[in-house]
């Protein structure tokens, strides 16, 4: 039977509850178990997948499909394992379970309520990933703070589990903020006090409180936590900032927080061994020289909207030990009297997916000023359609060239919908999940996977289109990557350019600590090549 662990947070949000969770989860993982995780949010959308990324940030994407909050990224880099769609749950999407099955007759005309209807449903979808992951632990985040009123169906659900599963199979970590007062120089403990009163109002008592801090502090003020929130004052650990999340997982070795859980839960570890996140935060330290990516993206106003892209990036980085920063170019307002001003300085560039008309034209002009000017080039889904549409235009002379997203009525729409063998659309939904892409032998893609196929996460609507291939490829593109099952093309580049790539798939969901995703792996080598 799994164990289960809860994660909730405390005081205010944005503690970090998801890399502490996932921190945990390291720990345990390398001493030998085999760990899942879980993320419930109490917001109303069904999924993320039609939330604004410039409000809530990228749209993580797992194998089989599901579109998740961003968490789920931290989740798999972490404990490196692949997650499912059920380790992604918001009340949007219990609550339209729960009334899909009223409208069904499910309930028999019971009178159908948050507890315990909903409730119920919570607990389903908790004890389910255990049949799925097969997981010895499975770590859950339950979004938001204690004390939002969306919030307080998943603490019901989670103290029914402690009563269900007892004290030895479910564990409480509460995260919580032990804020410091500047004026008076002191920390203040009252905040964790109050949020776990409020827990206790609602049933459970927190076994483990991490407190979130600024720096270290002294036991005098860990006894006090202990003291008035009924936890010895081992189970009161204490994570102070960090200038980089990867260092988390060490950190909390220290606290011994993993023989902490162990010990409840009446767990055996294996002796732990940290060797591969030692040796990526040494990479990290000693990551000292800078190097420079242009990212040419429209949602730059909130770089969460690219978290998976710069957290590849950055990994990419540290295994050749360059620091990388990020220039952020919005490409709502590049044009074509700005181009050169905005990107001459560029070593790289990226351009990543994105959705809808705005800004398109901005993309494909960064694509024409990278190839022309030999600048590395790494296009992500909406960064590939714009790679091609720029190569037809301005190498192929179809001056019209447009995905049919942005122009419908164009005649010459290189990216389109693909129309099915009988005519009709099959195109209507996006393309999510893995595929495997066949990588054509001797080409940049095939070189940089080192492997006759790729197996990748998409998420688009529109793919290349067919009829375009042999007039590109006689003028130099090479279709380095197809999906053979539906002849779709996966991955596009330009030989006699420097590096110039860019697929159809988003790569940035795969890449791990010490793992970079090969394709990024090979762009930021290029532009550390260009740095000599
Ligand atoms: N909007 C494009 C499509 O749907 C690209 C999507 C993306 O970049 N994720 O095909």
């Amino acid at each position: 039977m799994a164990k289960y662990i809860f994660i909730t947070g405390g005081v205010v949000s944005g503690l970090g509850k998801g890399i502490t969770g996932s921190s945990l989860g390291v720990l345990l993982k390398n001493s030998g178990l085999k760990v899942f995780m879980q993320k419930f949010d109490p917001y109303l959308n069904i999924d993320p997948g039609t939330m604004n990324p410039i409000e809530h940030g990228e749209v993580f994407v797992t194998e089989d499909g599901g579109e998740t909050d961003l968490d789920l990224g931290h989740y798999e880099r972490f404990i490196d394992e692949n997650l499912f769609k059920v380790s992604s749950w918001s009340a949007g999407k219990i609550y339209s379970e729960a009334l899909r099955k009223e409208r069904h007759g499910k309930y028999f005309g019971k009178t159908v309520q948050v507890i315990p209807h909903i409730t119920d449903l919570i607990k389903e979808k908790i004890y389910q990933a255990e049949n799925i992951s097969k997981a010895d632990i499975i770590i859950s985040e339950i979004g938001g703070t204690v004390g939002d009123i969306e919030s307080q169906p998943f603490l019901e659900a989670i103290r029914q589990v402690r009563m269900e599963k007892g004290y030895n199979n479910v564990m409480f970590i509460h995260v919580a903020l032990l804020p410091f007062l500047r004026v008076s120089g002191e920390y203040k403990t009252k905040p964790i006090q109050h949020s776990v009163k409020e827990m206790l109002s609602l049933g459970i008592q927190p076994d483990v409180i991490v407190a979130r801090t600024e720096g270290q502090i002294d036991e005098r003020l860990k006894n006090k936590i202990s003291l008035f929130c009924n936890i010895t004052t081992q189970n009161v650990i204490v994570c102070p900032d960090s200038d980089s999340i990867y260092k988390i997982p060490l950190i909390l070795k220290q606290t011994n927080l993993h023989n902490i859980v162990a010990n409840q839960l009446q767990l055996e570890l294996k002796n732990l061994n940290m060797s591969g996140w030692e040796k990526f935060n040494l990479n990290i330290m000693e990551s000292s020289t800078e190097m420079e990516i242009h990212i040419v993206g429209k949602y730059v106003e909130l770089s969460d909207a690219y978290l998976s892209v710069m957290e590849s990036l950055k990994i990419a980085g540290y295994d050749i030990k360059k620091k990388v920063k990020f220039v952020w170019v919005n490409s709502r307002y590049l044009n074509k009297d700005n181009v050169k001003e905005q990107l001459q300085d560029a070593k790289g560039i990226l351009v990543p997916g994105g959705f809808g008309e705005e800004g398109v034209e901005g993309k494909i002009l960064a694509a024409q000023f990278a190839r022309e000017n030999n600048i590395p080039y790494l296009g992500i889904c909406l960064g590939m359609q714009v790679a091609c549409v720029e190569f037809a235009r301005n190498v192929a002379g179809i001056e019209d060239a447009i995905s049919s997203e942005i122009n419908k009525e164009s005649k010459n729409k290189i990216i389109d919908i693909l129309e099915g063998k009988d005519g009709e659309n099959i195109g209507g939904t996006l393309r999510l999940g893995k595929y495997t892409t066949n990588l054509v032998p001797n080409t940049l893609a095939s070189q940089l996977y080192g492997s006759k196929t790729a197996v990748e996460r998409h998420r688009h609507r529109y793919e290349f289109n067919n009829s375009y291939r042999e007039l590109l490829e006689e003028k130099g593109l090479v279709f380095s990557g197809i999906y053979k099952e539906e002849n779709l093309v996966e991955i596009i580049e330009i030989p006699t350019h420097k590096f110039f790539i860019a697929c159809q798939y988003h790569p940035e969901f795969t890449s791990r600590p010490n793992k970079p995703n090969p394709l990024f792996k090979g762009f930021v080598q290029a532009i550390s090549d260009n740095y000599k």
